[in-house]
């Protein structure tokens, strides 16, 4: 039996199958790509930018995304395409980050590492003072 989904962008209810939109939305899709690739492939406008590919060819810019990043459109080969930073939207080639909040991300893991550690050696202090209260206990015997 067919199963039934609601396509991811449009709502529409398609028969499910290796894609999360319909038809129609595919298509639509398609016809993007088709319009990006061949402005791109265009040796003037290997070095577009997105705004350029927004211009020229009308699509929406996050089209652009999804392409870059199902890696339909290659950085190595348009070095001028980006795509935004999953958390603050600065433009990248690379990763789901900027630089800036890589680092950031790196700084609060230390931080929490760093909190760990600490809580870490607290419970080892306070285990062996245990350890030596009670040992005490058994020497005052
Ligand atoms: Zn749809
Ligand atoms: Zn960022």
């Amino acid at each position: 039996m067919a199963e039934l989904a609601n396509c991811s962008r449009c709502g529409a209810v398609y028969v499910k199958a290796l894609r999360d939109i319909c038809q129609d939305c595919y298509t639509e899709e398609e016809r993007a790509f088709q319009a990006v690739y061949s402005f791109l492939l265009n040796q003037n406008n290997r070095k577009a930018t997105r705004t350029d590919i927004i211009d020229a060819t009308g699509i929406e810019d996050w089209y652009i995304t999804k392409f870059i990043r199902e890696k339909r459109l290659l950085l190595s080969k348009f070095p001028n395409l980006s795509y935004p930073c999953e958390t603050c939207g600065t433009g990248i080639t690379s990763g789901k980050l900027c630089q800036d909040c890589q680092e950031s991300i790196i700084k609060d893991l230390k931080r929490e590492e760093e909190l760990e550690m600490k809580a870490e050696r607290y419970k080892k202090t306070s285990s062996v003072a245990n350890t030596y209260y009670t040992l005490d206990k058994k020497n005052r015997k």
